[in-house]
């Protein structure tokens, strides 16, 4: 908080009327997305970074993976709360996310699997959303860039390939780690009970996107191996880690959470809150201080019967739909929400609804200026080429009326799909 009211304009005004010394976190006034990105170049303490150059540098697809301005690794975010976030992460949020990541890693794997690992040569499948500054595919990237044998035993997988795809490579490249959505990991954990998928990792490490806890439990048992969940964000790194009860235990020394109501009141342990407040303790360069995350989480009441005293939580947030079409042959493919993530100038948010089996209605909401029909161009374009990449050209695409609509909690979902029994 100090760093930040020294070195950071906006907080300086925020925090105008508060005491030199706050001994109450909640006296701080909450801060959301839309107004630090508002005001992005008071927000970050650090001058040199602007928000018209990192719109720059993100445009440029040949530097992902490349520090900006020597320093910082950028990340952006769609905008699932409504407003695309861009985010600059010092060495010290890399320390962060290094250490929570060891810290979960020896709590998931005990000395034989670290030898397993070896024993299948420690290849890395990092399954993410490609073509984007995501922070995974930035930091991959910059990993395999900065080491001959990260760039050997590390490797990017795109989840907008499709399936087929996908588990022949993977076939080919034989994993023993295996980071991804949750969503994802659920398909593949399909194919390999299908025994199209035939390998033998030792560890899934995925993402929380709220999958049903019996989902973990079909995966481990589809690859007889362990799976791994970790909760955060772009903004906060992955600070969350599940143990064997299904809990997952926030690193306290780099993230400090407040479940809250609508109101920014908080929500006692044991009850469901309506967001969370997250407090990032690593990154210097652009605070988050109390910042409203929008994920709906229950924090245990009891100690959690893992033994660990980190804060044991639930989360009930960015629930992982996948949108599943026939195919002209009549088979099921299936297409991760992420994949729909399309990246279209202009465009700001787009929510694809699947309004029968093989028809899609895409609600758009519009950057200040830009014109529609151009907008409505590209997205059509990127959506019928994914489409096309999953043969699903019969699949229709029309443009909806309506905006984006926002669930209860406040945030946008990227699909919704088609409830029906005959599609589960
Ligand atoms: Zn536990």
């Amino acid at each position: 908080m100090a760093y930040a009211r020294a070195h950071s304009p906006y907080y300086r005004d925020l925090y105008e009327q508060l005491p030199e010394r706050v001994e109450d976190v909640a006296l701080l006034p909450v801060t959301r997305k839309k107004d630090l990105m508002a005001r992005f170049d008071d927000w970050v303490t650090d001058r040199e970074v602007t928000i018209e150059k990192l719109r720059k540098f993100i445009e440029d697809p040949t530097r992902i993976g490349e520090k900006f301005l020597g320093k910082y690794v950028v990340a952006t975010t769609a905008g699932t709360t409504g407003t695309p976030g861009i985010f600059v992460l010092d060495d010290r949020h890399k320390k962060m996310g290094m250490s929570a990541l060891r810290q979960a890693f020896g709590k998931w794997l005990t000395f034989g699997d670290f030898m397993k690992v070896f024993g299948r040569g420690m290849r890395i499948a990092a399954l993410h959303a490609t073509g984007g500054h995501f922070v995974s595919v930035t930091t991959v990237t910059g990993m395999r860039r900065s080491s001959r044998i990260a760039a050997r035993i590390i490797r990017d997988f795109s989840v907008h390939t499709p399936i087929p795809k996908l588990v022949a490579e993977l076939n080919s490249f034989r994993p023993a780690l295996i980071a991804g959505y949750a969503t994802v990991v659920s398909m593949l954990a399909a194919e390999q009970e299908a025994g199209r998928l035939r390998i033998n990792p030792v560890l899934l490490v995925v993402t929380a996107e709220g999958l049903p806890e019996s989902e973990y439990d079909r995966i481990a048992k589809a690859f007889n191996a362990k799976v791994g969940n970790v909760w955060g964000s772009t903004e906060l790194s992955g600070v969350a880690y599940s143990c064997e009860e299904g809990w997952l235990h926030v690193i306290e020394e780099w993230a400090m959470i407040e479940p809250v109501d609508a109101e920014y009141r908080p929500t006692p342990p044991g009850e469901q809150s309506h967001t969370v407040l997250v407090t990032n303790l690593a990154n210097r360069v652009q605070p988050i201080l109390r910042y409203d995350l929008g994920d709906r989480i229950l924090q245990r009441h009891d100690p959690c019967p893992c033994g660990n005293p980190l804060p044991a939580i639930r989360v009930q947030g960015r629930a992982g739909e996948v949108l599943t079409f026939p195919s002209e042959s009549g088979e099921r493919v299936s297409i991760p929400p992420l994949a729909f993530e399309i990246d279209v100038p202009g465009l700001e948010l787009v929510q694809v609804v699947q309004r029968a089996p093989t028809n899609i209605r895409v609600r758009l909401r519009l950057a200040t200026g830009a014109d529609l029909n151009g907008v409505w161009q590209g997205v059509q374009k990127e959506l019928t080429g994914l489409l096309a990449e999953h043969k699903l050209s019969h699949v229709t695409v029309e443009r909806a009326e309506e905006p984006p609509e926002q669930t209860a909690g406040g945030k946008y979902r990227t699909v919704i799909p088609l409830k029906t029994e005959e599609q589960r």
